[in-house]
């Protein structure tokens, strides 16, 4: 077939992680070498998945599970069940990992994994099955002092304790620490299952202090209203931002005096989601992105703000609850416009911050306090906001820029100590 122009070049977060990776090479004047290995996922393993359908039939998921690097120490990240994930989307993910671990300091490497499921078209049964599966295939290459899965998209606790205990029933002892996000009755951590949204507000605060607004007198929008958003937007609430909007995949709510996000939260947990409240006008999804804020909280999936719609977003502070959600080229229109945009390894890091202290827990057998786990995070956290902040501002770049300049140096530095066997 001929075309009259070539196509255009579609935005994908394996291309944005890239052309991320290469703004960090550049800033630290590394060569096309360390560029091509720090692109280069050490390890990748695609599986499939045959499940055995309640009716009786039999359905081949495709899964995979991508360890990008393990320079600073194990494998870490989380694993999405989404009927659309494919080996590029998890290798862009698993590389967000490796930056993120390492721009909070954390003694791990990135991985993801993913399995092609949508997880509401399918059973308990079917799902706990298909997860059982799906860890036998990967059991080789996980473990605590290899990879260490979590909870993603479509995932939660009980994918875990699934996981756990197909690894245990496997090696023929329980194994707490081959996964974090667990039930608290089998290790999990106090204060896990809100540890990114937690962060996400601890950052997006600071980053509103540091452009001159207090709490009291912002406003916010969050877009996406699962694990990260629903916790992000009560924490927001309860600090005193004026949360305006929210919106999940079935549509958005507005209301121009804030939300009450406890009425909306006893509202999602009747209805399974934000559409239908009535303590605001229905809006279309897409257009929390684009209101009027002083915050908007991008917390769903990738690409969302890209060249279409980077324009019309208003808001002074994006703060990315999400892994990926601005394509390369919005970044850009989002520089050029002024706004500041706090970037996902920074920004969403509360989670897997909290992973590392549920594993080191496991491996302490030790329970901590919720306070100590929230103190810690906080600390943490912000000593990351810190640093990435006063990078940018010495070397005048972006905060993503920073930030991923902060923690490609810091992968690097662990290679280069350990040397390259053979
Ligand atoms: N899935 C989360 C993330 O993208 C958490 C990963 C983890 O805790 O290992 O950061």
């Amino acid at each position: 077939m001929l075309l009259d122009s070539p196509p255009a070049v579609q935005a994908t977060p394996l291309l944005d992680a890239h052309a991320q990776l290469r703004g960090a090479v550049d800033a630290l004047g590394y060569g096309e070498d360390v560029f091509q290995m720090l692109a280069t996922p050490r390890r990748e393993l695609s599986v499939a998945v045959p499940l055995r359908t309640d009716a009786g039939g039999i359905m081949t998921l495709r899964g995979y599970r991508v360890q990008h690097n393990f320079s600073r120490g194990p494998a870490k990240g989380g694993l999405r069940f989404s009927p659309g994930v494919d080996l590029d989307e998890v290798r862009a993910l698993a590389m967000w990992m490796t930056w993120k671990c390492a721009l909070v300091d954390l003694p791990y490497g990135g991985a993801k994994g993913g399995l092609a499921i949508d997880p509401s078209e399918h059973s308990t049964a079917e799902l706990e099955r298909a997860t059982r599966r799906y860890t036998s295939e990967i059991l080789p290459i996980i473990g605590p002092e290899r990879d260490v899965p979590a909870p993603d998209i479509g995932t939660d606790e009980q994918t875990m304790a699934w996981i756990m205990d197909t690894y245990s029933a496997n090696h023929g002892y329980t194994v707490p620490g081959v996964v974090t996000g667990k039930p608290l009755s089998l290790g999990g951590s106090l204060g896990r299952a809100t540890a990114t949204s937690r962060g996400v507000a601890l950052v997006a605060l600071a980053a509103l202090e540091h452009i001159g607004i207090g709490a009291g007198g912002a406003t916010a929008s969050v877009q996406g209203y699962g694990k990260v958003g629903r916790a992000a937007a009560r924490f927001l609430a309860e600090a005193g931002v004026r949360v305006v909007a929210v919106s999940d995949r079935f549509g958005g709510i507005h209301r121009t005096a804030g939300l009450d996000v406890q009425a909306l939260e006893r509202h999602v947990d009747l209805h399974g989601t934000v559409r239908g409240f009535d303590g605001g006008d229905s809006i279309d999804g897409a257009d929390v992105l684009t209101l009027e804020v002083d915050l908007l909280v991008p917390a769903a999936v990738e690409g969302v703000i890209n060249e279409t719609n980077a324009r019309n977003v208003l808001a002074r502070v994006v703060v990315e609850g999400a892994n990926g959600p601005t394509t390369t080229a919005a970044d850009a229109i989002l520089a050029e416009r002024g706004t500041l945009v706090v970037p996902d390894i920074l920004a969403n890091s509360g989670g897997v911050i909290v992973s590392y202290f549920e594993w080191a827990q496991a491996n302490q057998t030790y329970r901590w306090a919720l306070e100590t786990v929230e103190d810690r995070l906080r600390t943490r956290i912000l000593a990351a906001w810190t640093e990435v902040l006063d990078a940018s501002q010495r070397r005048g770049t972006s905060l993503r820029r920073a930030a991923m300049t902060i923690a490609v140096e810091r992968v690097y530095d662990a290679h280069r100590s350990r040397g390259l066997y053979p």
